[in-house]
């Protein structure tokens, strides 16, 4: 459903009776639920643990200029099918700020290092199969499906966690290369050979993905997005989409109010925060909680269900670490790199370069690395300092400039598996223990049900887990059950009257 039909449903929906809802959590979620709810004529409140509002959107700025070059630590790119966070871009009036997000694989003079073998993606699929052994030396195989293997391989290596990238490798060599051998390959290759549209290849064949595992299935939803030509970014940061809507919201947003207990009782649910040292406990009618189930077990929750619990506590959370750099110069431009990310390999995965306009005279932000799943975790576990040596020194195998005394002026970094207020990137559908696409349907229908007049929200409860668009659509969602909801009160005053 569009976000307007959402909206026109909880408008008619609407009852007269005006709700007071405590929201947990100043993320998208909480913020779009805050912002539709008082338009609808209802009061609300948001709790934020942190000191900061945005949550997995955080924009990090190398100065206070307004085009000073800045470096996203979370979400980063929008897909032009998101439209729910389309819809509240162009409704913060921001759309005019819209740009193509240049994505892996998309610039062709960005870099690939394959065990300290450097060269270009316009070269990729060739010179992988170059580098690599076993299966693709076998010459029962045609060229193109070798080719074609290798690339794939270099796809999966640059995007994915290493369970899958080792589940893809046993996969290539117990059937997936006879499945690829089988398959009309040539339409996807370009005319010289030396290009591969693997997202038109995937697309065209979705029986080759039902042929891999479950998990690394699923995970190509993920790469087939992440390497779309139709991506979008907010220049100036996407957090401008976080405090336009928190600038609109009339409630005053309580930053430093750590949640700490939840207890659902029949007639609302009693919350418990921290305000420094000091302990708060009140008790709410409506409570939405949009806090990562990561960090909600570690709670004390009581009078929830054994279902909801095992929910809570069995939504596996994926670890994800970025490092950013200021850079005195764009170096890589010389090298015609406009935009787009390079394979820097070596556990730091992906390096994104940046695509839209900041002021030149102030330097410019390089996306140093962007992990997830164990290398996000190798990074993570070590201290900031060593974490920035380490990812200068595998960037200067592709760029030697940026080991230049004073290229580097400045550096910004998060390891959200062990971020305070999130412990975790992101809720994942595809880890080791999903069996299947209806799974997940199931996991995330049963994280969004409500336990009495506790709702939920967040990326974790939707059909988009990762994504912005989830964390919205289940906030509109939440919006609905909450217009729609008689309480008690009225309940059982109707049944005696
Ligand atoms: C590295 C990374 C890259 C990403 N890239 C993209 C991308 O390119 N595009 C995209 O669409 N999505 C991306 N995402 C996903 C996107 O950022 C999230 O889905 C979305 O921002 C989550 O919003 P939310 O409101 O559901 O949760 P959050 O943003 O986590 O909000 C929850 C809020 O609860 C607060 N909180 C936590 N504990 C407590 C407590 N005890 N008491 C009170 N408050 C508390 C937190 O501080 C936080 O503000 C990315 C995420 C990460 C981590």
């Amino acid at each position: 459903m569009d976000t307007k039909t959402i909206l026109n449903l909880c408008k008619l929906s609407n009852s007269q009776q005006s709700k007071h809802i405590t929201i947990l959590g100043a993320g998208i979620a909480g913020l779009v639920a805050a912002y539709e709810l008082e338009r609808l004529g209802h009061t609300v409140e948001i709790l934020e643990g942190s000191s900061r509002i945005g949550g997995r959107i955080w924009t990090h700025r190398f100065g206070n200029d307004p085009k000073a070059p800045y470096a996203e630590l979370g979400a980063m790119r929008i897909p032009r099918e998101h439209k729910h966070v389309l819809h509240y871009i162009q409704e913060m009036g921001l759309e005019k700020k819209l740009r193509k997000f240049v994505t892996v694989f998309e610039e062709q003079n960005a870099l690939i290092n394959i065990q300290r073998n450097i060269f270009s993606m316009k070269d990729g699929p060739r010179i992988s199969l170059e580098h690599y052994q076993g299966i693709f030396l076998d010459t029962r195989y045609s060229e193109k499906t070798r080719l074609f293997g290798a690339w794939l391989k270099t796809v999966v290596n640059t995007i994915s966690p290493g369970n899958l990238r080792e589940s893809l490798d046993r996969d290539l060599n117990s059937h997936l290369m006879d499945e690829l051998e089988r398959l009309d390959l040539e339409p996807f290759f370009s005319k010289d050979d030396e290009s591969i549209d693997f997202h038109g290849f995937i697309k065209a064949n979705p029986g080759f993905r039902a042929k891999c595992s479950k998990a690394l299935d699923m995970f190509f939803s993920d790469i087939l997005v992440e390497t779309s030509h139709d991506l979008l970014q907010l220049e100036g940061g996407m957090d401008q989409l976080i405090h336009s809507l928190a600038a609109v919201i009339k409630a005053p947003i309580k930053c430093n109010h750590k949640v700490v207990g939840l207890h659902v009782q029949e007639d609302g649910v009693e919350v418990s925060w921290l305000k420094g040292q000091q302990l708060h406990t009140r008790h709410c009618d409506y409570v939405l909680c949009t806090i990562p189930f990561s960090i909600l077990r570690k709670m004390d929750l009581r009078g929830f269900d054994k279902n909801k619990l095992a929910s809570i506590h069995n939504t596996t959370y994926c670890p994800a670490t970025k490092v950013a750099f200021h850079c005195a110069q764009p170096f890589w431009e010389k090298h015609g790199i406009k935009g787009g990310a390079s394979f820097s390999g070596e556990g730091i995965r992906q390096t994104y370069y940046p695509s839209v306009n900041t002021n030149p005279s102030l330097g410019s932000a390089l996306l140093a690395s962007y992990t997830i799943g164990d290398d996000a975790d190798y990074l993570g576990k070590m201290s900031e300092q060593e974490r920035y040596a380490y990812v200068k020194k595998v960037v200067s195998q592709l760029h030697p400039e940026i080991a230049a005394p004073e290229m580097v002026t400045d550096m910004a970094s998060i390891a959200w598996g062990s971020y305070e207020w999130s412990s975790g990137g992101c809720s994942i559908p595809w880890g080791d223990d999903v069996s299947s696409e209806s799974n997940h349907h199931i996991h995330y229908l049963e994280a969004a049900r409500p336990q009495n007049t506790l709702l939920f929200a967040g990326e974790h409860c939707s059909r988009f887990p990762a994504w912005i668009q989830g964390s919205i659509e289940s906030a509109l969602e939440v919006v609905y059950e909450i217009v729609t909801h008689k309480q008690t009160a009225v309940k059982k005053a109707l049944m005696y009257a």
